[in-house]
């Protein structure tokens, strides 16, 4: 069958010659494991206890991994999870291999686990920004969602540790609940105190452990509209350009004392890929077990790297998953957080099921090999 057929544009498309161009993905996510030492009431992949947890990447599949991912060139990886520090030795290693390859390594962490000798080595081996949560101003309300005494303190101390060992960007998460949304402005300042770089706050998702929880967690729309309000006060009156002072503290503009704040919709991806005709994508995420997936948010996969090198996915089509009729379906049944806790008994539900398994070279469903792979066979 033609792939234009299935509704998928053919060799000669646009999309095909901007996936030809690109060499490999400009960044990646790789959850180097969904084990954690938290089980955070919110957590969207329900790390620690997801069908993935039993059947993680071995130490020489990822190196494996690493070395194929050095000869992309890659511009950004940043480790995920679980928490990466449970795999600190791994960490530092794959850094290795991507930072002497041009690669900007980064990683998202709960903070328990850093200790300054921890921070440097993994400066040491190329691993230069990092992410850690801080949903909250006080020990209290941090560690009630968080579920574990003493986190707050660990977490802030993460952040200390990091920007004293050099890391070049510190960055912090927070996730808005129903019990935290009041200290939004105040963690901002806490952070902004720490010489954190950016304030991300996104969407509580109702996936996972966020599913099980949100009759206790999740805001409620008035909630939210108030946090857009004050997340809008904020730039305004926190972040400033070069042109002007600091509001916060009336000082010359210094880059150590601007945190950038960002408020983004997991959502908005969803709806924007599938739609664009000429979409490229650019950007892929890998689970513990090595499966490609779409988008953390939907329940499938569209290869693994057990079963082929992700560089020879990437030639065969990997930019334009987003073409794929499943993945559109998919996406398509998502307009809204909300959307994404809808249970559906044809469809897996994410990260309780097993994902939708296809595999764009096995299944050869977006067709050719791309310049470079021609050249090689
Ligand atoms: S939210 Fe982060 S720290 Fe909490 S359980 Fe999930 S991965 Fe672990």
């Amino acid at each position: 069958m033609e792939l234009t057929e299935i509704g998928i544009p053919g060799e000669s498309s646009v999309p095909m010659k901007h996936a030809r161009i690109l060499r490999g993905p400009y960044q990646m996510s790789f959850d180097i494991t969904n084990k954690c030492n938290f089980r955070c009431l919110h957590c969207f992949n329900r790390s620690g206890e997801n069908p993935v947890t039993a059947n993680e990447l071995t130490d020489d599949e990822v190196l494996e991994f690493a070395h194929d991912l050095a000869r992309l060139k890659l511009f950004n990886l940043c480790f995920c999870g679980g928490e990466p520090f449970l795999r600190f030795e791994l960490m530092c290693k794959v850094g290795e291999i991507l930072s002497a390859s041009g690669s900007i390594v980064s990683f998202v962490s709960n903070g328990s686990l850093i200790t300054e000798e921890k921070a440097k080595k993994l400066l040491s081996s190329g691993v230069t920004r990092g992410q850690v949560s801080l949903d909250g101003d006080n020990p209290a309300s941090y560690e009630r969602l968080r579920g574990v005494k003493g986190s707050f303190e660990k977490a802030v101390s993460a952040i200390k540790i990091l920007k004293e060992a050099g890391f070049k960007e510190v960055d912090v998460a927070f996730c808005p609940t129903a019990w935290n949304i009041d200290e939004v402005e105040s963690t901002f300042l806490l952070c902004k105190e720490l010489g954190v770089s950016g304030f991300r706050v996104q969407p509580l998702m109702l996936l996972g452990r966020g599913k099980e929880n949100a009759r206790f967690i999740l805001p409620t729309p008035l909630q939210y509209r108030e946090l857009v309000k004050i997340i809008n006060f904020m730039k305004e009156k926190y972040m400033f350009n070069e042109s002007s002072n600091c509001s916060a503290c009336g000082l010359t503009p210094n880059v150590t004392h601007n945190t950038n704040i960002e408020w983004g919709d997991p959502v908005d991806h969803l709806i924007r890929f599938p739609t664009i005709t000429e979409h490229c994508s650019t950007s892929a995420g890998i689970k513990a077990d090595g499966s490609i997936q779409v988008s953390p948010y939907l329940p499938i996969t569209v290869g693994n790297i057990r079963k082929h090198k992700f560089s020879e996915y990437w030639d065969n089509g990997l930019a334009r998953m987003w073409e794929i009729p499943k993945v559109k379906e998919l996406a398509g049944r998502v307009a809204s957080v909300k959307d994404m806790g809808r249970s559906d008994e044809r469809i897996p539900t994410v990260w309780f099921d097993e994902d939708i398994e296809i595999d764009i070279i096995d299944d050869n469903l977006l067709g050719g090999l791309n310049e470079r792979s021609k050249a090689s066979v």
